[in-house]
């Protein structure tokens, strides 16, 4: 057993029982934790609800809700990103496509041999923290711009206010900004509010 992956909670999904059995087994070999299986994709839902898995395998193919639906339900429902690896039974350029939309993936023909399993586990683990990271890369973008924004219209009230030019506005914003020990944002959402008054 692997002590490493000891906590890594998986769900698995597939249709036919003897695969799920076998991933099981291959997955209880490797250290990890089998916290649901599910035999469609309307159950997977329903499993990932009760147990918030934190990683899933998923049969492509299987009645009701396909795997692929299935993964993106499921991230919605429990609205966090949950690496997941789907088996096919073949190579499907368009489903691979579609699946990227939805998020973290590792793709894997069945039959499945253990060693491309949990090489597949750790892809789509790898994959999740990258598209963590791209995230937090827009959402820091998006806060720097969100403060240009405010530090130009603070600036404009200032330079009106006061009759100055543009680097003078600024050096009073900043000049503010160290003097009370205040971010940049703060000092110009509070000139935007006075002016507004
Ligand atoms: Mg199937």
């Amino acid at each position: 057993m692997q002590e490493k992956n000891n906590r890594t909670k998986i769900l698995i999904a597939d249709d036919e029982a003897l695969i799920r059995q076998d991933i099981k087994e291959i997955l209880e070999e490797a250290g990890y934790e089998v916290v649901a299986e599910a035999k469609d994709g309307y159950h997977a839902l329903e499993l990932a609800k009760l147990t918030v898995p934190d990683l899933m395998v998923l049969d492509i193919k299987m009645p009701n809700i396909n795997g692929l639906e299935a993964a993106e339900e499921i991230q919605i429902a429990l609205n966090k990103r949950i690496p997941t690896v789907i088996l096919t039974a073949y190579n499907q350029p368009e489903l691979i496509q579609k699946a990227g939309d939805v998020g973290a993936f590792s793709f894997l023909t069945k039959p499945v041999k253990p060693q491309d399993l949990i090489a597949s586990i750790e892809t789509a683990k790898h994959r999740a923290k990258e598209m963590e990271g791209l995230h937090q890369d827009i959402s820091d973008l998006k806060e720097k711009l969100e403060i240009r924004k405010l530090v130009e219209r603070a600036k404009g009230i200032i330079m009106k206010s006061h009759s100055i030019d543009e680097p003078a506005a600024m050096h009073h914003l900043q000049k503010i900004s160290m003097d009370d020990r205040i971010p940049i944002k703060t000092v110009a959402e509070k000139i935007i509010a006075e002016n507004k008054k």
